[in-house]
C-alpha cells in the first residue's frame, strides 16, 4: 500500500483552515490543529476520514513553543513524517486604527502570526529536509492582501504581521531551496468566515464593493490555491505570493 503524505494545517478546526483539511482528503493525511474549540476540529477529523484518510486533531496554541514541540512529537508518533505544513492560524489582534494599539495586544499578535509561524516552520524544515534524511515537503503561509493594502484605519498592526509573515517566505524559500523544501505564501482577500467578528458589523458589505470581482471569496477557493502550491504540478515554485482577492 501507498503510504499517504501527511498535512498539517494550523488553526484547521474553522474557516479557511478547515476548508483545507476537508479539501486535503483523500489526497493527505491530516493533521487539524486547533486551540479553544475541539468539538469544532473533531468535526473536521470526522468529514477527513469520511473522506477516506487518516486523521487527527491536536490542540496547540502555536504561540506556545513547549506545546508546539508536543504537536510535533504527536506528528511523529502517529505519522512518522510530515510533507506539508500549512501556517494558516491566525488572529486580528483588534480593530482600529494607532490610538488601539498596545504592547499586550501586539505581542500576542506577533506571538500567534510570526513566532508561530517559525517555530512551526522550523519543526516541520527540519522533518522535511533532504539533508537531514527527510523526503522534502512545502510549507504554506497564509497570509493577506493587508500586507500590502497596510490596512489603514481598520489593522495596519495585523497588516504588519502578516508583512512579517511575507518576508519569512522569501527568505526561507531561499534558504530551504536546495534541501527540498518550498516555501510559499496565500494572501486571502475578503473571504466570509468568523474571522470578521473582530471587525464592526457590516465590514464585509463595506468593503465588498472595492473587490473588482464584488463579491468576498470562500474559504474553499482559498484551499485549492494552498493545495496546488503544495503538490507536484508546483514543483519550480518557491518563494511566490498567490493572490486569492476577486482582483483586490
Ligand atoms: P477564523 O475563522 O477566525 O479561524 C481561525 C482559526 O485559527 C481557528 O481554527 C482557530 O482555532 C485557530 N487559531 C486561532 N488562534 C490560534 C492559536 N493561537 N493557535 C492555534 N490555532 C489558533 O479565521 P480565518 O478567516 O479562517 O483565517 C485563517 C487565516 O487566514 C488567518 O491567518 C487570517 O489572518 C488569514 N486571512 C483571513 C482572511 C479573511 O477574510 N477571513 C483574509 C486574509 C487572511 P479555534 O477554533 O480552536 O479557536
Amino acid at each position: 500500500m501507498v503510504e499517504r503524505p501527511v498535512l498539517l494545517v494550523t488553526g484547521g478546526s474553522r474557516g479557511i483552515g478547515a476548508a483545507i483539511a476537508r479539501a486535503a482528503a483523500p489526497t493527505y493525511d491530516v493533521v487539524v490543529n486547533y486551540t479553544s474549540r475541539p468539538e469544532a476540529a473533531h468535526s473536521v477529523v470526522a468529514d477527513v476520514i469520511a473522506a477516506g484518510s487518516q486523521a487527527i486533531a491536536v490542540q496547540a496554541d502555536v504561540a506556545d513553543e513547549t506545546a508546539v514541540l508536543a504537536m510535533f512529537a504527536a506528528i511523529d508518533h502517529q505519522f512518522g513524517r510530515l510533507d506539508v505544513l500549512v501556517n494558516n492560524a491566525g488572529i486580528a489582534g483588534g480593530y482600529g486604527t494607532l490610538d488601539i494599539v498596545h504592547a499586550d495586544m501586539l505581542q500576542r499578535l506577533w506571538a500567534v502570526n510570526v513566532t508561530g509561524a517559525f517555530v512551526c516552520a522550523r519543526e516541520a524544515a527540519a522533518r522535511m529536509r533532504t539533508d537531514r534524511g527527510g523526503r522534502g515537503g512545502s510549507i504554506i503561509n497564509i497570509s493577506s492582501k493587508a500586507a500590502v493594502l497596510g490596512g489603514a484605519t481598520e489593522w495596519v498592526h495585523y497588516a504588519a504581521s502578516k508583512g512579517a509573515l511575507d518576508t519569512m517566505t522569501t527568505g526561507l524559500a531561499k534558504e530551504l531551496a536546495l534541501v527540498g523544501v518550498r516555501v510559499n505564501a496565500v494572501r486571502p482577500g475578503l473571504i466570509d468566515s468568523d474571522f470578521h467578528v473582530h471587525a464592526p458589523d457590516g465590514r464585509s458589505e463595506r468593503v465588498r464593493p472595492t473587490v473588482p470581482m464584488q463579491r468576498s471569496g470562500t474559504p474553499e477557493e482559498v484551499a485549492a490555491a494552498v493545495l496546488w502550491l503544495a503538490c507536484s504540478e508546483a514543483s519550480y515554485v518557491t518563494g511566490t505570493f498567490l493572490d486569492v482577492t476577486g482582483g483586490r
